[in-house]
């Protein structure tokens, strides 16, 4: 198959598992939520989320409503074929998408509110790219709902105050945001760089599994605090009361200026849609992220 139609089929294929079927990781953080709840109230919605999560599946429709704004990462090869054609496929799978899976437009231009109806628009899906060795393109997909986007936050903290200024803020921003995001959520953490570097990392930190933890060992015990701290704030699932209001806290970095600390919180909310493939350079794809009969 021409590369610029293989690329555009994959990325078809990703958008419809993303937002038909949540990645193992999360399912299983779901069910583990369930299982260790003990209020009442928590546990009728994490039922009703599993119960959610099955039909989608058996129906093949998505998870919610709102199939999100489409965003997409790429790890490109260097030594790739078709990179050129990339954007354009995922324009066009985006669209086809639309129709076919289908997804909720989406793409409204901010000042005339006119919705594009095909969720494509300026800048829109965007694309985040990365160039790595290699020949072969990794696409991962991820759909980001508008409740959960709706409480992201950044703050420029007092680099004097350090990591305690970093926890007062995160923790800041998860009772702010209460029920808003439909808990239980991820939270990224992205912090230092600058605001636009903290909130890309921060956002990217979402990619990362659950059960993957963070390689810095002194990250992961922040990661592990902050998620303490946010589940202690008892807002619980969907924000009616219980032990989980976080399913888990990714912490991803950049170095700063000495004299800024930006911290960023980027929400994901239960419905944490991602997918990856990967296509080789003989043609072949790989899913990573779902399985693919
Ligand atoms: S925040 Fe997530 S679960 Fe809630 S409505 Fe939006 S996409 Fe759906």
């Amino acid at each position: 198959m021409e590369i610029g139609n293989l690329i555009e089929d994959v990325a078809f294929n990703l958008l419809k598992l993303a937002v038909i079927k949540l990645p193992t990781d999360v399912k299983e953080a779901l069910q583990q939520a369930y299982r260790e709840e003990t209020s009442e109230a928590g546990k009728v919605n994490l039922k009703a989320i599993l119960t959610n999560i099955e039909f989608a599946e058996k129906m093949n429709t998505p998870i919610c409503q709102d199939t999100g704004t489409i965003i997409f990462y790429v790890k490109a090869g260097a030594q790739a074929e078709g990179l050129e054609k990339v954007e354009a496929a995922l324009r066009s799978a985006t669209k086809r998408a639309t129709i076919e899976v289908p997804l909720r437009p989406n793409a409204v231009d901010p000042f005339t509110r006119k919705n594009s109806g095909d969720n494509t628009g300026r800048f829109i899906p965007y694309v985040n790219w990365e160039v790595t060795d290699g020949d072969s393109i990794e696409i991962t997909v991820l759909p980001k709902g508008g409740g959960s986007e709706n409480v992201c936050a950044l703050g420029m903290i007092t680099p004097g105050e350090g990591v305690k200024g970093l926890k007062r803020f995160v923790i800041d921003t998860v009772i702010k945001a209460g029920a808003k995001p439909c808990p239980p959520n991820i939270l990224g953490v992205g912090v230092g760089g600058g605001a636009d570097i903290a909130m890309k990392t921060a956002k990217k930190a979402l990619l990362r599994p659950l059960n993957q933890s963070n390689p810095n060992q002194e990250l992961a015990q922040l990661e592990k605090e902050l998620y303490e701290a946010a589940n202690s704030t008892g807002i619980g699932p969907m924000g009616l009361g219980g032990k989980f209001t976080v399913l888990g806290v990714n912490i991803e970095y950049a170095h700063r200026h000495p004299a800024s600390y930006p911290v960023a919180v980027a929400y994901q909310c239960w419905a944490a849609r991602r997918a990856t493939a990967r296509i080789n350079a003989d043609g072949t794809v790989e899913y990573l992220t779902h399985k693919v009969r």
